[in-house]
């Protein structure tokens, strides 16, 4: 049992009022709220310490550079990977998936080879192959999901072929909740020879990841859905693939030797890392991961879950409501048919539910969630959605699908 009263203490923005009523922040799956702690070090850190990193001789530089690798160190031991050469930080899961669209796909694709992606994809990992499509040719393969709302296993089994040389997949949708079996996948496209990124953006604040124990060779969260600053995230890659993919930028910091005629690489991980990085941001998500950890990450899922359950049971009783997928963990995506009619009835709009039940200070998102194509086999527009943190509470849950209710008898 977490200690919610206290938990919430500790993010001053959850005490706020929206519309003369509690904020109630079920949003969290697009971004978190941040503890003081997080906010804290960030301040302390501009107050304090704040020289750019690597470069500089003098104390303030190197006090920061410590900082900003003992954050790599903090993140590198929450996933448990093996080497902090492998840990490379961008501004988030979609650069961290451009970069590996674009690195490895300049070194390991050529024209009519193919990448597998899947139907529940977050826009951030559909485009960037999209764009290695339009510059080497490669071919995308999709694998479909059931009606359900989780993959089709029975179709993934087929989609490789010789040709195949990466799979990139999320380990939580972000519209549905499903949480995919990743290590299953990982080991049917390990036995075909294809390595496999997994994009971590909605399973890394909800469950513990161990990258060695997935045996992932890419893995992108991040670090403001974790509780984090925004301008922060990660790439874990196995070294056998970091050392042979090019630079994605190229710039300060990522250089051993610049000449007008050639220009040396720095080492892992500092070859991915061009330009000044956002050293605060860094230590900031490092307090967010020690945040977390000193809750428990167990703890927080099992929270999570029971609360989304819980979320589930309840709104399931409000006439009209359509759910969508399986909302393992932390993601309910639903429409609710107008006034008392029920099922058959036409759907509220998901922007007008979301407008109203803002007014009531309920902070939920509403939309095709950047995975249209998903809308797309679901045969609708958008959803409404509500996700949860560990933050949340019961009574938050209560009052949305009051909310809700309230807004259906409305229509
Ligand atoms: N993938 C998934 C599954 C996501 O939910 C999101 C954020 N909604 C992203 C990728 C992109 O994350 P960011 O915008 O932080 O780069």
């Amino acid at each position: 049992m977490l200690e919610l009263q206290e938990i919430r203490k500790d993010f001053p923005i959850l005490a706020r009022e929206v519309y003369d009523h509690p904020l109630v922040y079920l949003d969290n799956g697009a971004t978190t709220q941040k503890p003081r702690s997080v906010i804290d070090a960030m301040t302390n850190e501009y107050l304090n310490v704040n020289a750019n990193v690597h470069r500089g001789v003098h104390f303030l530089s190197q006090e920061a550079t410590r900082i900003y690798e003992e954050a790599r160190e903090t993140v590198r031991a929450f996933i448990h990977a093996p080497s902090t050469a492998e840990i490379i930080f961008t501004r988030g899961t979609t650069e961290s998936i451009n970069l590996v669209a674009a690195t490895f796909g300049e070194a390991f694709t050529q024209e009519g080879d193919e990448v597998i992606i899947t139907g529940m994809e977050h826009h951030s990992n559909i485009v960037p192959w999209q764009l290695l499509q339009m510059r080497k040719g490669i071919v995308i393969k999709v694998c479909p999901i059931t009606d359900e709302g989780r993959l089709n296993l029975d179709v993934l089994p087929t989609l490789f072929s010789p040709r195949t040389k990466l799979l990139a997949c999320t380990h939580v949708s972000n519209v549905l909740g499903t949480v995919n079996p990743v290590a299953d996948i990982i080991r049917l496209a390990h036995a075909h020879d294809v390595p496999v990124l997994i994009d971590g953006a909605q399973s890394v604040p909800h469950t513990t990841v161990d990258v060695q124990a997935l045996d992932c060779d890419f893995f992108a969260f991040s670090g403001h859905k974790v509780y984090g600053p925004t301008g922060i995230g990660v790439l874990y890659g196995k070294r056998q693939w970091l050392d042979r993919m090019p630079p994605y930028m190229g710039g300060g910091e990522m250089i051993q030797k610049v000449t007008f005629e050639r220009t040396t690489f720095n080492e892992l991980p500092y070859k991915f890392e061009a330009g000044t990085p956002d050293y605060v941001a860094a230590n900031g998500l490092a307090r967010a991961l020690d945040y977390v950890t000193a809750i428990g990450m167990s703890n927080i899922e099992a929270h999570e879950r029971a609360l989304t359950r819980y979320a589930r049971e309840q709104m399931a009783l409000i006439p009209g409501m359509h759910f969508y997928g399986s909302s393992d963990d932390a993601v309910i995506s639903f429409n609710v048919a107008a006034g008392e009619a029920g099922r058959g009835a036409s759907l509220i709009h998901h922007l007008d539910l979301g407008t109203l039940l803002d007014r009531l200070g309920i902070a939920v998102r509403t939309g095709h969630h950047c995975a249209e194509p998903l809308m797309h086999r679901l045969g609708i527009e958008g959803t409404v959605r509500a996700s949860f943190a560990l933050y949340n509470t019961k009574e938050e849950v209560d009052a949305l699908v009051a909310g809700i209710d309230r807004v259906r008898k409305m229509f």
